[in-house]
């Protein structure tokens, strides 16, 4: 077994892990890296490993003396060629678990296409690696099965996408990334401008003008995986750039966005390997969803609906009931279950409760005699307690949990109180919902208002949106899996004077408008047919399918929650030349920050 020089052209006849028994017999060539070597008695084996799988080869020295040296000195992760006959693995040696478990290579022929030092981490799955090291070796963390596994899967989720959009008569287009600002509700990241000083560009936060502009320019159905930024404070299952399956049409609506979700949804699914009846997606208003679940994106793979006790209770004497009914408030509560808990437990829900923003929370246990056992017991009557019970369908050893407050309160925090403690009840469920009829304004504590969606959604009525823009609802909705949040999209505004009431509604001046969407406003002038679309987030979907708990797990390169590239080194700094060049000068503090940081300012306040 000589080491040979490369060979050029194809280096492999076959994946490694497509070796199957019918190929015993055959003479094949394998290409990869060395996973798990074994030493037996000079006998050694190593798993060679490539994007298809691994298989087992088999390297005796004494069929070839000549390789000895280069035998000892392979070490895991060098890039090797093999070549050599495949043939059953011996009596009691075979490995069902391996899809390549039944055979192995007799290794007749070896090269070391290229060494590896030693690797800042192990490959094998049993390691557990820090997540900052796997993001700056991110080209060594996807050779392990996980990020691999992920990779296939999202590459597998974006081809569903684009044969659906295909078959459904979309045309792809590119948009640039290099634009004006976009209003998606973020801060823009700005790209500065060589040739116009003092000018920036924004990294558009979604294709949303553009994909306006091609439905004004007569393409009436659009897609495109598109590349999307937001200068976001961090969130676990956020990136400051991210992919979407963005998508417009014209002449159509809300039910035809919805049934080319639907569509896509199912065949990603389907094509990732998960099952999904056939029932149309749960569709609830988002009124709907915040009473019965206190979210707008609500995980349905359990019941456990919010139920309203103000009118089993508008009698009580229970001061802390009454109080806030008489405020104005609701008392709400929801069955947990079987629990189990001991008071310790229970005490640590009224804890959970107080975090999400309750003042307090009442558990009521229910004894083997229908009875309930609580802290606030003696403060209601029998039948107030037996109302209650009734109400939330209780059976002895449930725990019920009720809130009084602000409704807006009761139910964000029952919300809350229901995802801490309820679990799916099938197994692998994916529970997809539509949520539409979304309010044009989210309402804050103070009663302040600020838009829920980006100011080209539609309202339902122009009217309410002018009288009681508190209620106003418009024609947006989101798509929901699992409890999160996978897209939202809206019927859009094609009309420009209802465009510039909209945008006086939302606080944007006349001037401000036209200053900064004038060019859009004059485009809706001219004949712009009624349009309506979409976009989903391509990560969330593919990490909830996958079971992934971060969105970094499908991300090929992902940046921290803090938006650094590990790897990269990004954000940096830069050299002085380029900042002249751009006409930048960076503020004196922010240098002076860097000097005392001990990093050297590359670029100082007088370039
Ligand atoms: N542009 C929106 C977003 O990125 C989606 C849409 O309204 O189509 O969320």
């Amino acid at each position: 077994m000589a080491q040979e020089p490369m060979k050029t052209g194809l280096m492999k006849t076959i994946g490694a892990g497509l070796l199957r028994e019918d190929d015993s017999g055959t003479e094949v060539q394998l290409a990869g890296w060395i996973g798990r070597r074994r030493d037996h008695g000079g006998v050694i084996f190593i798993d060679l490993r490539d994007s298809t799988g691994f298989a087992q080869v088999v390297l005796n020295p004494e069929d070839a003396p000549a390789s000895q040296d280069v035998l000892h000195g392979l070490r895991t992760e060098y890039c090797v060629q093999v070549t050599g006959t495949v043939r059953p693995r011996p009596e009691g040696t075979i490995n069902t678990d391996l899809p390549t478990g039944a055979v192995e290579v007799v290794a007749e022929r070896l090269t070391v296409l290229s060494a590896a030092e030693t690797l800042p981490f192990p490959l094998d799955g049993r390691t557990d690696v820090d997540e900052g090291l796997r993001l700056q070796y991110r080209y060594l963390d996807m050779r392990r099965e996980r990020v691999a596994r992920n990779l296939r899967a999202r590459s597998k989720a974006i081809r569903a996408m684009r044969n659906v959009m295909d078959e459904q008569g979309f045309l792809e287009v590119e948009t640039p990334t290099l634009i004006a600002s976009t209003p998606e509700g973020a801060r823009d990241m700005l790209v500065p401008s060589r040739l116009r000083q003092g000018q920036f560009y924004a990294l558009p936060q979604s294709p949303q003008l553009f994909k306006q502009l091609l439905m004004i320019g007569g393409v009436e159905r659009y897609y495109q995986i598109a590349r999307c930024y937001r200068d976001e404070d961090f969130r676990a299952d956020r990136q400051v750039e991210f992919t979407q399956l963005d998508f417009e049409g014209s002449f159509w609506g809300q039910e035809e966005v919805l049934e080319t979700i639907e569509l896509v949804a199912r065949r990603v699914v389907t094509d990732l390997g998960h099952s999904i009846a056939p029932d149309p997606f749960v569709r609830m208003t988002y009124a709907e969803a915040m009473e019965n679940y206190g979210s707008d994106k609500p995980d349905i793979r359990f019941d456990m609906k919010i139920v309203d006790l103000s009118a089993v209770l508008a009698q009580t004497e229970f001061k802390a009931f009454a109080g806030v009914l008489a405020d104005g408030g609701s008392v709400r509560g929801i069955n947990g279950g079987q629990l189990g808990l001991a008071r310790s437990g229970l005490d640590a829900l009224v804890s959970t409760a107080q975090e999400a923003g309750a003042k307090g929370l009442v558990w009521m246990v229910v004894e083997d005699d229908g009875s309930l056992r609580s802290p606030v017991a003696k403060f209601l009557s029998q039948s107030e307690l037996y109302a209650i019970a009734e109400a939330l369908d209780a059976v002895p050893g449930d725990t019920l949990m009720i809130v009084a407050d602000r409704t807006s309160t009761v139910l964000e925090v029952l919300g809350r109180m229901r995802l801490h403690v309820g679990q799916p009840e099938g197994h692998d469920d994916l529970a997809f919902a539509f949520v539409v009829d979304f309010p044009v304004f989210d309402v804050h504590e103070d009663g302040t208002l600020s838009p829920a969606h980006h100011p080209f959604t539609a309202p339902a009525s122009l009217e309410t949106l002018v009288d009681s823009p508190e209620t106003a609802v418009s024609k947006a909705y989101d798509l929901v899996l699992n409890g999160s949040e996978l897209g939202s999209g809206s019927v859009r505004i094609h009309d420009a004077s209802m465009q510039a009431k909209v945008f006086e509604v939302m606080g944007i001046s006349a001037d401000d408008a036209q200053r900064r969407f004038g060019w859009f406003l004059e485009a809706l002038r001219y004949g712009t047919p009624p349009h309506a679309g979409f976009a989903i987030g391509i990560a969330r979907f593919v990490s909830i399918l996958q079971g992934e708990p971060n969105i970094r797990e499908v991300i090929p390169f992902p940046k921290t929650q803090t938006g650094a590239d590990p790897l990269t080194g990004s954000p940096s700094r830069v050299e002085e030349d380029q900042l002249r060049e751009l006409g930048i000068r960076i503020a004196p503090d922010v240098v002076a920050a860097w000097a005392e940081e001990g990093g050297g300012a590359t670029a100082t306040p007088d370039v």
